[in-house]
C-alpha cells in the first residue's frame, strides 16, 4: 500500500515539475530556488512533505531532451549524464557560476563551449561529439522508463517496488487458456505454499510424515509432484493421451509440447496443471474427509476440468490426424486448421530524386547485444552507402529506431532532402509516422527533421529487407558506438533485386 501511495505521489511530483498549469507553476514558484533546485527549509504545506519524500525517486529516473537549453541548469540538472555535474564535482570551488543554463553553451543550434567548460566535460569523461544535438524547440523533461518519456503510475510503481526473482513457469501459469482459479492453485502448489507435512514440521508441529497418496515416503511438495508413484501413474497416463515423451520436472513438462500445434499446446497446459491440482485436492480429501483414493475417479475429475476449460482453448490445429485424436480423447471438439499461404513481396526502387533508406535493428536477446543496419539506394537501385553500428546492450525496438535515425542523419550530412524510409518494424515506423518518436531518439530527430522537404515512412516485410538485416546483425558484433560506413555496396552484401519476386509464408 505504501508503494502504491508513493507511486501516486510520484505522479503529483512529476506534474509539479513539468506541467504548465497554474497549480504546477504556483508550486514551482513556491518551492523552487531561483538558482535551480528545490528549497531545503520549512514552508507550510499539506503536500510538500509528500513530494519531498518521492523527489529522490523521480529526479534520478528522469532526464532531458535538449532543445534550446533555456530550461536546463547546466551544472545542477542531470541532462547528459545519469547524475548532475554538480553532484559529481565540487564545481563551486572552481569558481564557475552555478547559474549557467545549457543555453549558454549553445549558439545557432550548435554546441559552443568555452575552454573551461570543455575541460570539465573532458575531466568527467563526457565526449562532446556524442552530446545530444540541440534544436530550436523547448527542452523536454522525460521519464526514462517509458519509450514516450511520459511518466505513468505503473512504471513508477515498477521502479520502487520489490523485485522478486522471476520464474520461468510464470507465463505458463498466468496464461489466457488457464482459468484464474486453476492458475492460482497451481501457482501456490509450485511455490510450495501449501500445508504439506514437511512444512508443518518446519514450523514446530510434531508429526510423523507420510505421503497420503503412495504411503511409502515422507511428504513434501517435491515428492508429491515429481517423486510419488501415484502421481507418476497420472503423469504417464496424461503423457500417453498427448503422445508426448515423458517430462520429469516443471521445465520439461513446459517444453515437451513445444513443437505441437497451438491448440494442443494449450490443451497440454490445461491438462498438466489440472493433473497437479486434482492430485493435491485428492490428497486433501483422503486426509480430511477420510475418502478412499481412486485413480479412475481422479482421471475423470482431471478430464472434467479440461473439458470445462475447452472454451479457453482457441488455438489452431495442424492438419494432422494425431491432433484431432488428442482433442477427441480429452473430450474437446476439433479446432480450426490454419493453412499456410504465401504472399508475393517486391522490392521497389524509390522515385526519381528520392533515396530509399532501408533500416533494420537486431538484438541478440531482448535486451541483448544489438546493432543497427542501413542501406541507402537511389532510383537506379544503386547502393550509395551502407551503415552498420554497434549499439551495446539494448532492446530490439531501440535498435530499430536508432537505425532509422542513422539513415536519416546520413541523408542530412550528404544533402539529400527527399527520402523514403522503410523498415520491417511496424512499431518503429508507426512512431515516426505519428510523431511519437521515443525520447532516446527525440533530440536527434528534432535536430534533423526540418531539413527534409519530402519524407515518407513505410513498413515492408522482412523478406524484402534482408540486406539491412544482415548489416544490423554485423553491427550487433561491433562495440557500442563503433560504426562501419561503406560507400557503395560491400562485396559480401546480398541485395534485394528490383524485379525479383520474394515469397513470405504466413
Ligand atoms: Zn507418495
Amino acid at each position: 500500500m505504501e508503494m502504491i501511495n508513493k507511486s501516486f505521489l510520484m505522479k503529483l511530483c512529476w506534474f509539479i515539475m513539468n506541467s504548465n498549469s497554474h497549480g504546477a507553476r504556483f508550486m514551482r514558484a513556491k518551492f523552487s530556488r531561483s538558482k535551480g533546485g528545490w528549497i531545503n527549509y520549512y514552508k507550510k504545506s499539506s503536500v510538500w512533505l509528500g513530494i519531498k519524500w518521492v523527489m529522490n525517486d523521480v529526479e534520478p529516473n528522469s532526464s532531458w531532451v535538449v532543445g534550446n537549453g533555456n530550461n536546463i541548469w547546466l551544472w545542477r540538472d542531470a541532462w547528459c549524464t545519469d547524475i548532475s555535474f554538480a553532484a559529481m564535482l565540487n564545481i563551486e570551488a572552481s569558481g564557475i557560476s552555478m547559474n549557467a543554463k545549457v543555453a549558454d553553451i549553445i549558439s545557432n543550434n550548435k554546441w559552443a563551449m568555452t575552454a573551461t567548460v570543455s575541460s570539465i566535460f573532458e575531466k568527467l569523461g563526457v565526449n562532446i561529439l556524442y552530446l545530444p544535438s540541440p534544436s530550436n524547440k523547448n527542452d523536454e523533461r522525460i521519464w526514462k522508463h517509458s519509450p514516450s518519456g511520459v511518466f505513468s503510475v505503473a512504471s513508477g510503481y515498477d521502479i520502487i517496488r520489490d523485485h522478486r526473482p522471476k520464474f520461468c513457469w510464470a507465463k505458463w501459469i498466468w496464461n489466457k487458456c488457464i482459468h484464474p482459479r486453476l492458475a492460482a492453485q497451481s501457482w501456490k502448489l509450485l511455490h510450495g505454499s501449501v500445508g504439506t507435512n514437511d512444512r508443518l514440521q518446519k514450523i514446530g508441529i510434531c508429526l510423523a510424515s507420510k505421503c497420503y497418496l503412495c504411503g511409502r515416503h515422507s511428504e513434501s511438495m517435491t515428492h508429491i509432484l515429481w517423486g510419488c508413484s501415484f502421481m507418476e501413474e497420472i503423469w504417464i497416463w496424461i503423457h500417453n493421451i498427448f503422445n508426448l515423451k515423458r517430462g520429469n520436472y516443471i521445465t520439461d513438462i513446459m517444453n515437451v509440447a513445444r513443437s505441437q500445434s497451438e491448440a494442443v499446446r494449450q490443451a497440454w497446459n490445461v491438462a498438466s496443471l489440472s493433473s497437479m491440482t486434482e492430485v493435491w485436492l485428492s490428497r486433501n480429501r483422503v486426509l480430511f474427509d477420510g475418502a478412499t483414493l481412486s485413480i479412475n475417479v481422479l482421471k475423470i475429475k482431471i478430464l472434467h476440468r479440461v473439458r470445462c476449460s475447452a472454451a479457453r482453448i482457441n488455438g489452431n490445429l495442424f492438419n494432422m490426424v494425431q491432433d484431432l485424436l488428442t482433442l477427441n480423447n480429452l473430450g474437446i471438439g476439433a479446432r480450426s486448421v490454419k493453412l499456410r499461404r504465401s504472399i508475393e513481396c517486391l522490392w521497389v526502387p524509390p522515385p526519381l530524386g528520392y533515396l530509399k533508406i532501408s533500416c533494420d535493428g537486431a538484438a541478440r536477446g531482448d535486451p541483448g547485444a544489438a546493432g543497427a543496419g542501413v542501406t541507402i539506394r537511389n532510383h537506379y537501385s544503386e547502393v550509395l552507402a551502407t551503415i552498420s553500428q554497434g549499439l551495446g546492450s539494448c532492446s530490439n525496438y531501440i535498435a530499430e529506431v536508432v537505425a532509422i535515425i542513422l539513415g536519416l542523419e546520413w541523408a542530412v550530412s550528404n544533402d539529400h532532402s527527399k527520402v523514403w524510409v522503410v523498415s520491417d518494424s511496424k512499431i518503429a515506423i508507426y512512431s515516426f509516422k505519428c510523431h511519437m518518436v521515443p525520447w532516446f531518439a527525440r533530440g536527434r530527430w528534432n535536430a534533423i527533421k526540418g531539413f527534409f522537404t519530402e519524407i515518407t515512412f513505410s513498413h515492408i516485410y522482412r523478406e524484402v529487407n534482408f540486406a539491412a538485416d544482415s548489416l544490423a546483425k554485423q553491427g550487433s558484433f561491433l562495440d557500442q558506438g563503433v560504426t562501419t560506413l561503406s560507400l557503395g555496396c560491400p562485396d559480401q552484401l546480398v541485395l534485394e533485386m528490383p524485379n525479383k519476386v520474394y515469397y513470405r509464408f504466413c
